[in-house]
């Protein structure tokens, strides 16, 4: 397989050669249709011109003013009918006018050997030092006809010239190549380095270093990488510390109830003292079957939005109901529970809204004070609900509202370590609040107490 380094050379290599061909057929088309006529034009001028003015200075010394003329750059040949011929200027490299052109031109017709030149390149047609690419001018001087073949002297015009376009190019060419070496590996190098983290990722080491200071697409696409690599070594450390708790939370239950079966199996203990420890068994089961019912809850609830199945209901009787089935647990704590529920319909998941209003009575009922009160207000604003549950109770600090919706946690204080509870009820409720498009913000004081707010969309029906 081929790096992507050797691949982008050979690209820009490509594109470079192609655009340089491509580049020269354009400018030779150019010559040809345009400069090459143009060409023809202004120096069959010139010869015109030079043969005008020996035909009105009959006493010119013919040779001395055409070696004059070719010293400025030009290279001429001149022959007469008498068959003399003269050359003057840089040679010729091939003379190869034929017999009858000469006859035409001394005959008086102009001969356009640059516009005739045969079609090559300009490259060759334009340099060609032949005598064939000439222009053929007639002229009359003291009784004899002449025929003057006269061209630019390329050579001579163009020679330091000529060496600095060559440099120029030669040095453009290398330039390019050197810098696309260069600037390819800079280009690359990100994307090796990017490949070398997703490997160290993919073996479980998250720490990556990448260069996320490039303000560019790479710049952006390592950041994201970052990113990606912190999300996922925070969703490892949740992972590990799920199965810790897990694991935790299954196993004192567990040795609880093989501590009290062990001790069941005395049979020396008393009728009252059996009965106390069958009682912690079954608390310890019920705990047990609690915590397998929330994670398969959450579990669900992770794994799809499917489960969520919405039709409308009405949400204040639900709430009402609920605090019914409370009743007598909110007074044999002697809490005063008053609620304000005006009849709202709302489309959600019934079963799962019922989920949250329980969680969040039962924590009111829990972690309130003895003679506490809970006020639970519901209000219909613009397309939501409104939902507050508000106790009196011990409430919460800073640092614990930030982390009472992750999954296990609970506030590890004395005063709610008597308490019975898993730590899932309020991740269970952020998830369903989440899944339905809402939101659920606290507000505690700690021993004043705390409200939970919750914001529902009603989606009505039509
Ligand atoms: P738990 O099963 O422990 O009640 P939750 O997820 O429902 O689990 O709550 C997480 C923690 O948030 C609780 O352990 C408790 O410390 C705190 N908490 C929840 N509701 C209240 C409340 N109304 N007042 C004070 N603390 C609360």
């Amino acid at each position: 397989m081929k790096t992507l380094y050797v691949k982008f050379i050979v690209i820009t290599m490509g594109i470079m050669i192609l655009s340089s061909i491509f580049a020269f057929i354009i400018s030779n088309t150019y010559y040809q249709q345009i400069l090459k006529p143009d060409n023809d034009e202004k120096i069959t001028k010139i010869a015109e011109s030079v043969a005008t003015y020996m035909e009105e200075h009959p006493t010119l010394d013919l040779k001395e003013h055409l070696n004059h003329i070719s010293s400025v750059g030009y290279q001429i040949y001149l022959t007469n009918d008498a068959g003399e011929e003269d050359f003057f200027g840089a040679e010729f490299r091939e003379k190869n006018l034929s017999p009858s052109t000469i006859e035409t031109v001394l005959g008086g017709n102009t001969y356009h050997g640059i516009l005739h030149f045969p079609q090559g390149t300009f490259v060759t047609g334009f340099f060609a030092n032949e005598l064939k690419n000439t222009i053929g001018v007639p002229f009359r001087y003291n009784e004899k006809n002449y025929a003057l073949f006269l061209r630019p002297d390329i050579k001579l015009l163009f020679n330091e010239m000529h060496f600095l376009f060559g440099w120029l190019l030669l040095f453009t060419i290398l330039l390019s190549i050197i810098m696309v070496l260069f600037s390819t590996k800079y280009l690359v190098k990100p994307i090796s380095k990017l490949t070398t983290a997703t490997k160290s990722l993919s073996n479980g080491d998250f720490n990556v270093e990448l260069d996320i200071t490039r303000q560019d697409e790479l710049g952006e696409l390592s950041y994201s990488f970052l990113h990606m690599a912190r999300k996922l070594e925070q969703a490892d450390d949740v992972r590990k510390e799920f199965i810790s708790n897990i694991s935790h939370d299954i196993q004192s239950p567990l040795s609880n109830i093989k501590g009290y079966t062990k001790l069941l199996e005395n049979e020396s203990v008393s009728v009252e003292e059996r009965g106390k420890y069958i009682s912690i068994i079954h608390d310890e089961i019920r705990r047990l079957s609690n915590l397998t019912k929330q994670l398969l809850l959450l579990a669900s609830l992770d794994r799809s939005d499917d489960i969520v199945k919405k039709k409308p209901f009405n949400v204040s009787e639900q709430i009402k109901e609920l605090v019914r089935n409370y009743q007598w647990q909110v007074s044999e704590k002697g809490i005063m529970l008053s609620y304000s529920l005006p009849d709202i319909e709302i489309t959600g998941d019934p079963s799962l809204l019922n989920t949250v209003w329980d969680n969040l009575l039962t924590n009111a009922i829990k972690y309130n004070k003895t003679d506490g009160s809970i006020e639970i207000s519901l209000e219909e604003k613009e397309d939501s609900i409104i939902v507050s549950f508000k106790d009196t109770g011990i409430g919460l600090n800073r640092s614990e509202i930030d982390r009472i919706f992750d999954r296990f946690y609970r506030a590890d204080s004395s005063r709610t370590r008597t308490i019975e509870g898993t730590g899932l009820g309020l991740s269970i409720v952020w998830t369903i609040i989440k899944l339905h498009d809402g939101q659920i913000q606290v507000e505690s004081i700690e021993n004043v107490g705390t409200t939970f707010t919750i914001e529902l969309p009603i989606y009505k029906q039509n």
